[in-house]
């Protein structure tokens, strides 16, 4: 393989708070070993279109504490294209970029194998989103900071919630995941949470309604995780309304609220020394692995492993939700 000079940066997909505090780590891990960078804007958009720009240490001051992306974020159609994959290889050797880092999710990293086996490019990804879906990672960057978001605003919701006597269906994001929801709702006590990976073994809001639910309660919060599977916080109160109309039901969606703002100290923890150990990887040669940590320790992990890998999640955590809401 030859050395390595010039490292590419890019953010992609969703932002997720964090992604600054990775990117000042990248870029200052990366200077600080001797290697130029280059900041592309607008995820493999700007690689198509050619928003490359020499990224200095300046250039990522005073980030840290800023949720979004300062290299922007897009979704782009045409780097699913060879046409566009062709023109991004292009733009990189024209910008003399040797390695790739990218920050996204799951359809980043996705996009990330793809390339670097076509172009036979060393690619090195960071879990950047808030859904927490990679496998082989114990979190990606930007969940805590959604989670203590969710737990905030549903702190809020439960005071209206017990001044009216009702039960509130609160729809949290996760792609085809519960984390979000699962977690939300052992942190701000909620009486269940309704998730994709168990919508398909059991009718789960039929099984809340017969086991007493809101017995002993005035009132009652349920979290519920975006997707076609679960029915949605919509979905699933409109059956209320139909099966059970005793319950004075009301939906929230937290929808876009749960993706900004100033990340938590475990986000930027976390941001920065996956940041980091994304240029320690390409020093030591690996390539096509995404960064993760398995049990506070940094680990390098096949974008095999982690892409299109279901990561299950602690059904012991459900165990607890339910003894905790009797
Ligand atoms: P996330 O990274 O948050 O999961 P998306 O699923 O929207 O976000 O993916 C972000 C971008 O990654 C897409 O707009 C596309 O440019 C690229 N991408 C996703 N999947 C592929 C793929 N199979 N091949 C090439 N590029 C892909």
């Amino acid at each position: 393989m030859a050395a390595i000079k010039t490292i590419g940066l890019l953010t992609s997909g969703g932002d997720a708070p964090g992604m600054n505090a990775a990117i000042r780590a990248v870029t200052r891990s990366a200077i600080y070993n001797g290697y130029k960078v280059k900041g592309i804007y607008r995820g493999y958009k700007g690689l198509v279109d050619d928003e490359i720009v020499d990224f200095k240490t300046q250039n990522v001051s005073n980030i840290i504490h800023h949720g979004g992306t300062i290299l922007k974020t897009a979704r782009c159609k045409e780097f699913k294209t060879d046409e566009g994959r062709q023109q991004a290889y292009e733009n990189i050797k024209k910008h003399g970029i040797d390695a790739l880092v990218v920050i996204g999710g799951d359809g980043s990293l996705s996009g990330a194998r793809q390339f670097a086996s076509e172009y036979d490019f060393p690619i090195v990804g960071l879990p950047g989103t808030i859904d927490n879906d990679l496998a082989g990672t114990d979190h990606t960057i930007g969940y805590d900071t959604a989670l203590n978001t969710i737990m905030w605003c549903v702190d809020r919701i439960r005071d209206t919630a017990s001044s009216h006597d009702r039960l509130f269906f609160i729809e949290v994001m996760g792609r085809e995941s519960g984390f979000l929801a699962l977690n939300g709702a052992i942190a701000t006590g909620a009486e269940a949470a309704i998730i994709p990976e168990i919508s398909t073994e059991q009718d789960q809001l039929a099984e809340l309604i017969e086991r007493g639910f809101r017995k002993s309660k005035n009132s009652s919060i349920v979290l519920v995780a975006e997707s076609p599977v679960t029915g949605g916080a919509m979905g699933l109160a409109e059956r209320v309304r139909k099966e059970y109309p005793q319950y004075d039901v009301r939906v929230t969606i937290l929808g876009h609220l749960q993706r900004g703002g100033s990340p938590t100290a475990q986000d930027r923890i976390l941001a920065s020394r996956m940041g980091a150990a994304a240029i320690d990887a390409l020093m030591e040669g690996q390539r096509n692995v995404m960064i993760g940590d398995d049990d506070e320790k940094i680990v390098y992990v096949p974008f095999s492993k982690a892409i299109h890998n279901d990561k299950p999640i602690d059904r012991e955590l459900l165990e607890i939700l339910r003894r905790l809401s009797i």
